[in-house]
C-alpha cells in the first residue's frame, strides 16, 4: 500500500518545485537563527536570496558530524530550546555521540516518514509490530515505535535484549512484524531454533531491518531462517532516525523520502556532485526539520542514486544498498575492505555461520588481517586436516572478493559474541599505535 500517494508518486517537476520551496525556507531559517550556518554561508559568499531552486543547493557549504560535536549540545538549534520536545543521540558507532533536538512537528514528520515505510512493507492497523531496536537515546526504538502508532498498528515496545521473552511475546501476542537490526534478527532466529518453539506457531511475516549495513546474502539467510520477507529501513540520527528510506515490495533499491530529506551523492574526496548510477558519499539536507535542520550533511555512507520510476508506482528516488561507511572501510595492505564484503562471502558458505570478527594489526610494518569465523556444529571437527581444509576454503573465498587473503581462525559454534543492536565486527589495533 502507498501511504501518501500524492507525495510518493509525485511527478518530478512538482517534486523539484516542492523541494525548492522547502529549501528556500530552511536556508532562511538557519541563516537568521543559527550563527554557525550564517558564518559559513558568509565565508562561502552565499546569501539566502542566492537559493532559488533545488539545483542551487550545490552552492551551500557542507556540514558534518564534527560540527555537531563542535557545537554540542545546542549550538546548531534553529528554534528556542523550549520548542524542543525530545532529544536523541547517535549510537556513537564512530566516536563521541552527537545529540539531536526535535520539535513537535519534527516528531510528526519523522513518524510520517516511518509510516510510509511500514505501508510499503504491506503492514496496516491489523498488524502487531514487535519493536526490538533499543529504546532510549538511540533513535531506532522510539522511531520505529512512533511510526507503528501513526499507522494504527499494535506496537510491542520490547526494546533489544531478553531474547527468551522476545520469543515468548512473539508467539503469545502473534507479532506479524519484527523491527530490529539484521544482526539481532539472526540471533533471534538462532534462539528460536534452539527454543523448540515451532516456527508454525509464530505469525511473523515481515522484518523491518536496518541501522547497520547488511547484504543481499544476509537477507536470504534471515528470510530462510525466520520464514519472513525482510525489508530494508534506512535512517540516521542527524537527519531524524529510521524512516529516511525504505524498500517497497519490489526490493529494488531503497526509496528515500526526498520531500523531507533531500539526497545528493558527492565524491567523498573532493565533495563534487556525482550523477545517478555513480557510487559516492550520500549527503542529506533536511527540508522540513525545525529543531536542528542539517544542510548538506555528509553521512559517510557510500551508495548511488537512481531517479528511474519504480515498478511500485512511486517516483521517490532510490538508493542502492549501502556498502559501508567511508569511516568503516579498512585499508589493509593498501586494499579497501568493507566488513559487509566478508559477510556476503560467509553467507554463501554452507559450513559457516555468518558470525565473524575481524582483527587488523600492524606487525613488523606489515598489516595483519585475521578473521574469526564460526563453524556450524555439523562441520566443526577435532580433525586438524579437516579444519585446515576449511580454513583454506574460507580464505580463498574471501580473497576472491576482497582481493587480499585473510588469516582465518575457525572457532566453535556460539563463541562469537551475539549483538543485540548494531553488530561490532572489527578491531583495528593500528588505530592505537
Ligand atoms: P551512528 O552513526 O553512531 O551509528 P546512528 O544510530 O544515527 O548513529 O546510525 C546511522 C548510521 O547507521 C547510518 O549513517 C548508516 O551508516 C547506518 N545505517 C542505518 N540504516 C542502515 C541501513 N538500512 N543499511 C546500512 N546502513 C545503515
Ligand atoms: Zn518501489
Amino acid at each position: 500500500m502507498i501511504w501518501n500517494k500524492s507525495i510518493e508518486c509525485l511527478d518530478r517537476e512538482s517534486m523539484c518545485k516542492l523541494q525548492g520551496e522547502r529549501l528556500r525556507s530552511v536556508v532562511e531559517r538557519v541563516y537568521h537563527n543559527c550563527a554557525p550556518y550564517r558564518e559559513r554561508m558568509q565565508q562561502a559568499g552565499v546569501l539566502p536570496e542566492d537559493i532559488r531552486t533545488i539545483d542551487d543547493i550545490v552552492k551551500l557549504p557542507f556540514s558534518s558530524k564534527q560540527d555537531l560535536r563542535d557545537y554540542y549540545p545546542w549550538g546548531l538549534l534553529a528554534v528556542s530550546r523550549s520548542e524542543i520536545v525530545k532529544i536523541h543521540a547517535s549510537s556513537g558507532t564512530t566516536g563521541k555521540p552527537i545529540v539531536m533536538g526535535y520539535t513537535r512537528n519534527d516528531i510528526a514528520n519523522w513518524a510520517e516518514a516511518g509510516t510510509r515505510c511500514y505501508a510499503a512493507y504491506g503492514l496496516n492497523k491489523d498488524d502487531v509490530i514487535q519493536v526490538s531496536y533499543g529504546y532510549g537515546l538511540f533513535t531506532g526504538g522510539l522511531g520505529a515505535h512512533d511510526a507503528g502508532l501513526n499507522l494504527g498498528a499494535t506496537v510491542i515496545p520490547m526494546s533489544a535484549g531478553n531474547t527468551e521473552k522476545q520469543l515468548l511475546m512473539m508467539r503469545d501476542l502473534g507479532s506479524t512484524a519484527l523491527a530490529c537490526t539484521p544482526s539481532y534478527a539472526l540471533y533471534l532466529a538462532e534462539a528460536l531454533e534452539k527454543s523448540g518453539i515451532p516456527r508454525e506457531e509464530l505469525k511473523l511475516k515481515v522484518g523491518i531491518f536496518g541501522a547497520e549495513p547488511w547484504t543481499e546474502e544476509m537477507r536470504k539467510e534471515i528470510q530462510f531462517r525466520l520464514g519472513i520477507k525482510a525489508y530494508d529501513i534506512y535512517g540516521l540520527t542527524e537527519i531524524s532516525g529510521p524512516g529516511v528510506g525504505f524498500e517497497c515490495e519490489h526490493q529494488n533499491g531503497t526509496h528515500l523520502n526526498e520531500d523531507l530529506f533531500f539526497p545528493e551523492i558527492v565524491d567523498p574526496k573532493t565533495g563534487e556532485p556525482l550523477p545517478d548510477g555513480v557510487e559516492g558519499e550520500l549527503v542529506f539536507t533536511t527540508l522540513s526539520k525545525e529543531g536542528m535542520p542539517m544542510i548538506r550533511f555528509r553521512t559517510h555512507d557510500l551508495t548511488s542514486l537512481t531517479h528511474e520510476k519504480c515498478e511500485c508506482g512511486r517516483t521517490l528516488v532510490r538508493m542502492s544498498r549501502i556498502l559501508g561507511r567511508t569511516d568503516d572501510m579498512l585499508i589493509i595492505r593498501g586494499v579497501n575492505v568493507f566488513p559487509s564484503q566478508v559477510e556476503a562471502v560467509l553467507c554463501t558458505l554452507e559450513e559457516v555461520e555468518p558470525h565473524f570478527f575481524i582483527t587488523v594489526d600492524r606487525i613488523n610494518n606489515t598489516d595483519t588481517f585475521d578473521i574469526d569465523v564460526e563453524i556450524k556444529e555439523k562441520f566443526y571437527s577435532d580433525v586438524m586436516s579437516e579444519m585446515e581444509r576449511l580454513r583454506k576454503k574460507i580464505a580463498h573465498a574471501i580473497q576472491s572478493v576482497v582481493g587480499i587473503q585473510p588469516n582465518i581462525k575457525p572457532v566453535a559454534p556460539g563463541t562469537i559474541e551475539r549483538s543485540q543492536g548494531k553488530a561490532k565486527r572489527v578491531n583495528d589495533k593500528r588505530k592505537f599505535k
